[in-house]
């Protein structure tokens, strides 16, 4: 049974550079955000793929003799980040399989919907998988083609996938970059400035893994393109027919680094434009403006700026926390977001405070957060959100949990008010969270928000895959 349902990921892919396996660690270091469970790069040499895939951060698993033996001018990398299922290294991608036409390498980033009833099929007939991961699925639609190209076999398994998937492939001359007809997960195309003497391409989930290693943004991989680069360059193929368009949203309010640009907009002024709507939306008489950190400071710059009131940081944040601490045998108050953020006293003593953040997901952050507020002197306590309510699971990429667990999707706003202990709560009205986009909404994914799902739950796999996963997740 997949057991991988929910997980987020960033992928990153370099053809033609001399330190191919060296540029695809620096994007997946610049993209650690989007994984921090596990890594791997695969590179070719031409004459076999070479890999290296291990749990953990980007940092620990690559070093400078790992890095030294993935030699060749092609390379493919992937972050890995799941909170549900099996966190097993045999689900660290990117994978590495050798079938009748030689080896290939696969790294995904998104949710198939339909991988559960594609590979009961694909066991029926014989195949055998190694890992729980729905990406699997896609190797073997791919070995079992009968088209005699590479690109025949991929547009086969790709015709027969549902849901979200920005993809690489690397086989010994060639890399492959896919994207679905609906785009639900970003992918972009760089290339490296050829007055450094080499003139090869780069795919990457962010344009800041981009940045990092000086590749020059093209644009992005459409929705429904396979880009492919060999010998003879970089061919483009759009061999489905579109769909309407439907990339994430949740990208702009929360995923993506602020730093990157996404579907033509920067994201830190997407999420500052946010800001600024929400206070006109919901002014609240109040003595200053606070972020939660990271996630909530360009929507708090921005509600600061459109309310005139001042910015501080109530709330300062330890960027070197792990994932692991010796929690001590006595209690302390609110421990686990304590380690990760402290209030200040000196900021927030006797003030009426705006808290702002992007969303809220079970809410249990946000009211430890609030009681700290408190704790620390806060008079009134005013929490702002940059996002509508978050109502409804992801099933396309973004691990959020599920519906039962979702506090906005069973209570009104009020409730959650109550819940968290805030003196007021408002969020961004979803007509307001478009508003950079002057009311636009056609081309995104507002599921989370809406629960309005672009890949209908009549496809009897979506159903039938999320019955199954709501039941292990209850267990
Ligand atoms: P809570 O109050 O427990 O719902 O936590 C809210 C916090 O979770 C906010 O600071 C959000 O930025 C953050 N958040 C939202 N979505 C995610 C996600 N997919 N993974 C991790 N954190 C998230």
């Amino acid at each position: 049974m997949l057991d991988k349902f929910r997980e987020e990921c960033a992928v990153v892919g370099v053809y033609g550079h001399p330190e191919a396996a060296n540029m695809v660690y620096l994007g997946l270091y610049a993209l650690q955000h989007r994984g921090q469970e596990s890594s791997g790069i695969v590179s070719s040499d031409g004459k076999g793929l070479i890999s290296h895939r291990q749990m953990g951060l980007v940092a620990d698993i690559f070093n400078e003799d790992v890095i030294k033996q993935m030699d060749g001018s092609i390379a493919i990398g992937h972050n890995r980040y799941s909170t549900s299922g099996q966190s097993h290294l045999k689900n660290t991608q990117p994978f590495v399989v050798e079938y009748a036409h030689g080896p290939i390498a696969i790294s995904h980033n998104g949710n198939l919907v339909n991988a559960e009833i594609l590979r009961e099929e694909l066991e029926e007939s014989g195949s055998i998988f190694q890992s729980t991961s729905d990406t699997e699925v896609i190797i073997h639609l791919i070995a079992t083609s009968r088209e005699s190209s590479l690109m025949g076999r991929i547009v086969e398994a790709l015709s027969r996938v549902r849901g979200a998937y920005s993809l690489l492939f690397l086989t010994l001359d060639r890399m492959i970059a896919a994207r679905d007809p609906r785009g639900f997960r970003p992918l972009v195309l760089g290339k490296f400035k050829t007055g450094k003497g080499h003139s090869g391409y780069v795919v990457a989930s962010e344009t800041c893994a981009l940045d990092l290693i000086e590749a020059e943004y093209m644009r992005e991989v459409e929705p429904g393109e396979i880009l492919s680069f060999g010998p003879k360059g970089m061919e483009s193929l759009k061999p489905f027919p579109p769909a309407p368009h439907a990339k994430c949203i949740f990208e702009y309010i929360y995923f993506s680094r602020p730093d990157s640009n996404l579907y033509g907009r920067n994201v830190y002024q997407v999420r500052k434009e946010l800001g600024r709507q929400l206070a006109r939306e919901n002014p609240v008489e109040a003595d200053l403006v606070t972020p939660v950190p990271d996630s909530g400071v360009p929507a708090a710059i921005g509600y600061a700026q459109e309310s005139g009131l001042p910015l501080e940081f109530g709330l300062i944040r330890n960027h070197y926390v792990g994932r692991t601490f010796i929690e001590p045998q006595q209690s302390i108050r609110h421990f686990g977001v304590k380690i990760k953020l402290n209030a200040q006293r000196e900021v927030l003593r006797r003030k009426r405070v705006v808290v702002v953040d992007d969303s809220i997901v079970r809410g249990t952050t946000s009211r430890k957060i609030i009681r700290m507020l408190r704790d620390a002197g806060a008079k009134e306590v005013h929490m702002r959100i940059s996002s509508p309510p978050t109502s409804s699971p992801c099933y396309y990429g973004i691990d959020t949990p599920t519906r039962s667990e979702l506090i906005a999707s069973a209570s009104a706003v009020d409730e959650i008010r109550r819940f968290i202990e805030a003196d007021s709560l408002a969020y961004l009205s979803r007509e307001g969270m478009y508003s950079f986009l002057d009311g636009r909404s056609d081309g995104f994914c507002d599921a989370c928000f809406s629960g309005n799902y672009p890949i209908h739950f009549d496809d009897e796999g979506h159903v039938r895959q999320l019955h199954l996963f709501e039941a292990t997740q209850q267990r």
